[in-house]
């Protein structure tokens, strides 16, 4: 607890102590109290049962005694015990010097009727409420706000967390927003409730603390999208340009539930599955847009979203050293997403291009659409050329020791793999003694970067996004 409380103290501007995860036999007022001197802030003592999902084992009887005998800035009680054990109000607890969180807990849903369980909060007599639910939808996080808006008019201090991935905004944002404060967790895998981040990450590369009203919102939605390094890019970027502007996980599975929600934000990066149908939803398309048919970047200016597909910009600056060599045979892997990206940059520098797409008839449609000549995959080792670009995913993380190359049979001056995570791919590995290569890495900072202007009309700090991203894949 001691070592705990002292890591807790580098980020937390207010500490909970979890009881419930404690000895009963160590929860004794002395000791408890020497944890919160050493705490040096505002501290809030949590002994949740485990019907309300805590660890606490004992009787609400028993949670109260110990509770009582406690002091602190906060001591949290659940809204079940109050209504069960103490006629619904704390007024039974008054003398105890702490002020009385009254808190409501629903691992499974966030109720359509939230301001009645306000109203039970409330009538508890809590010095500050707490509503904690499961989001199902992004739309979650919108009434949880509202709620709190309510609180705030009311002049009643409240929390509010929306638990699970959907709940990520608010987590984030929450702070900004009317609440209290937010959870984080002291390290990965010790969160105690679904979908926190650690406190490290919501004040570092979120700085939740200085978040308020005019704070702009961008993002990254995808699905799944926790494994995407942007937010760990695009953060420090902002910060660096001293820009009021955060840069989120938006988790979205279901694109059309969430498109009504997109024009409240100031803009996104679209990724995986879903940039091709978020074309559905945007107002004016630019000419990458057109020529790849998908988009990875939207821009809200003044409520209208302009989608742009900076994957072709990406792979321009990628290749610029191998285009100012001469490229005029090249051999295309891939018929999704990034292939399109390079299919219009390599159509627009006239090289004579062969597709190959383990799909036959999908590689032949895909080069008819660009003039190009196509074949299966598994014929790659018989061609060759100035320039070998890998826009399929073998060979990314985790299945490293892949390539869709046989190694004796790469032949190419330049090797451009767009994969970026493991940063040296088998592929690159195996060209290095004979071509020139290039990392996915060069794509995906030119093509964040020109995000970045995009949205914020100004230079992007590229070095500074190289290193992070170079940082990050352990380099
Ligand atoms: P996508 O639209 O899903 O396309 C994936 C392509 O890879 C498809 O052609 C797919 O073939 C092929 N493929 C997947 N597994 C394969 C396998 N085992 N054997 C042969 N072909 C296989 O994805 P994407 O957006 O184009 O991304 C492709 C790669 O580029 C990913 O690794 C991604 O991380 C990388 N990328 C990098 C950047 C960057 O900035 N560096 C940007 C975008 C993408 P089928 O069509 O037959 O399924």
């Amino acid at each position: 607890m001691e070592d705990s409380i002292a890591r807790a103290r580098e980020v937390g501007g207010v500490i909970e102590f979890r009881l419930d995860y404690l000895k009963p036999e160590h929860l004794t007022p002395g000791i408890v109290a020497r944890w919160a001197e050493l705490a040096q802030r505002p501290v809030v003592l949590t002994l949740r049962r485990r019907a309300n999902g805590g660890e606490f084992e004992g009787s609400e009887e028993v949670q109260i005694q110990i509770l009582k005998s406690l002091c602190a800035d906060f001591i949290d009680i659940e809204i079940e015990t109050i209504e069960s054990f103490l006629g619904g109000s704390l007024s039974a607890l008054k003398g105890v010097p702490c002020r009385w969180i009254t808190s409501y807990h629903n691992f499974l849903e966030t109720p359509e009727d939230l301001a009645s369980v306000y109203r039970r909060l409330r009538k508890s007599g809590a010095d500050v409420v707490k509503i904690a639910t499961q989001a199902l939808r992004f739309d979650d996080n919108f009434r949880l706000l509202a709620q709190a808006e309510v609180a705030r008019q009311e002049g009643v201090p409240i929390v509010v967390a929306a638990m699970g991935e959907l709940g990520s905004f608010l987590r984030i944002m929450g702070t900004g927003r009317g609440s209290l404060w937010t959870y984080g967790s002291l390290q990965k895998g010790l969160e105690s409730a679904p979908g926190q981040f650690t406190a490290t990450e919501l004040a570092t590369l979120y700085s939740a603390d200085r978040i308020d009203e005019s704070t702009q919102v961008y993002g990254v939605i995808g699905w799944p999208v926790g494994h995407s390094l942007s937010p760990q890019v695009h953060n420090p970027a902002l910060q660096q340009l001293g820009l009021n502007a955060r840069y989120l996980p938006f988790p979205i599975k279901d694109l059309g539930g969430f498109a009504s929600d997109l024009r409240r934000f100031a803009g996104f990066s679209v990724t995986i599955p879903h940039k091709v149908q978020i074309l559905d939803f945007v107002d004016v398309v630019d000419e990458t847009v057109r020529q790849t048919g998908a988009a990875n970047t939207l821009v809200n200016r003044s409520g209208k979203l302009f989608a742009y597909n900076t994957d072709v910009y990406g792979t321009e600056q990628a290749l610029l050293k191998a285009f100012k060599d001469g490229v005029s045979k090249a051999t295309l892997l891939g018929s999704g997403g990034a292939a399109r990206a390079a299919a219009v940059v390599l159509r627009a520098r006239e090289c004579a291009v062969t597709v190959l797409a383990r799909d036959a008839a999908k590689a032949e449609r895909f080069a008819a659409e660009f003039g190009f000549a196509s074949d299966v995959l598994s014929r790659a080792a018989d061609y060759s050329g100035d320039l070998l670009v890998n826009a399929t995913s073998v060979g990314m993380f985790p299945s490293v020791d892949e390539s869709p190359v046989p190694a004796d049979a790469l032949d190419y001056r330049h090797v451009f793999d767009m994969v970026y995570n493991p940063l040296e791919t088998r592929l690159l590995r195996e060209a290095r003694h004979r071509s020139s290569v290039i990392g996915g890495i060069e794509m995906f900072v030119a093509q964040a970067a020109r995000q970045f202007e995009l949205w914020t009309g100004q230079r992007a700090p590229v070095e500074s996004m190289r290193e992070i991203v170079l940082r990050q894949l352990g380099k």
